[in-house]
């Protein structure tokens, strides 16, 4: 009895391990990273960390697709995304309601989002699929932060894009951050559904494998 209690923890414990070294996120080049020669540059950064490319392909994304893609009837989102736009303000003396005629969040949101939606059909993207430990999270880091002109250096937006929310504002256009990345689990599943549903994602080892995952001392 104790041993099969055992046994079957360690089914459960190698599913578990299984599952984080396989982990799937969603993640994109948006038109100006393709635009701006920036593909192999994005790729490379992905690659060189261990984590591996599973599936990709270039379009241009339809007003279908990118209102499908991102959660545009989630009012938490859209107020997130206004209070990211409020944040463009930080360190300048200046109020929402005197660059963008309104310090609601929500109206503010929606702007943003009228933007994003122009943005993102202005030019081919580069989808993929990427799957390593913990890949979501190891994506994101990889991003950095949403407004350029905050995301660290050694991140791609940080190192690749300086934008800010107002100019882009005032310029009637979305900031310019070059890649999209999922943000956790149900958006990556939402969005490899979404970009892959019922295409083929590889399944291939990296030589890599046997230096990074096995015991070699
Ligand atoms: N965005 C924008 N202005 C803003 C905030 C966001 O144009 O003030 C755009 C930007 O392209 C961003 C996207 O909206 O990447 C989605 O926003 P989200 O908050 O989900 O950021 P992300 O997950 O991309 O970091
Ligand atoms: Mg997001």
């Amino acid at each position: 009895m104790a041993k099969n209690t055992t046994k079957e923890y360690d089914a459960e414990l190698n599913k578990t391990i299984f599952d984080i070294k396989h982990q799937r996120t969603f993640c994109m080049i948006k038109p100006d990273g393709v635009m701006r020669g920036l593909v192999g540059e994005i790729i490379h950064r992905i690659e060189k960390t261990g984590l591996k490319v599973v599936a990709m392909k270039m379009l241009t994304p339809t007003e279908e697709m990118v209102k499908a893609h991102y959660p545009v009837n989630n009012e938490k989102w859209i107020v997130r995304l206004g209070s990211k736009a409020k944040s463009g303000l930080d360190g300048l003396s200046l109020s929402a309601k005197e660059v963008y005629g309104t310090d609601d969040e929500k109206a503010l949101g929606e702007n943003a989002l009228a933007g994003l939606i122009q943005y993102m059909q202005s030019g081919p993207v580069v989808a993929m699929v990427v799957e390593g430990i913990q890949s979501i999270d190891m994506v994101r880091k990889l991003a950095g932060a949403t407004l350029p002109f905050k995301a660290e250096m050694g991140t791609i937006r940080g190192d690749f894009s300086v934008d800010n929310p107002i100019v882009a504002n005032v310029e009637g256009r979305s900031i310019h951050n070059l890649f999209h990345a999922s943000e956790d689990t149900e958006e990556a599943e939402h969005e490899i559904k979404l970009w892959f549903g019922g295409e083929t994602i590889c399944d291939y080892s990296l030589g890599s494998d046997d230096i990074m995952y096995c015991k070699h001392y």
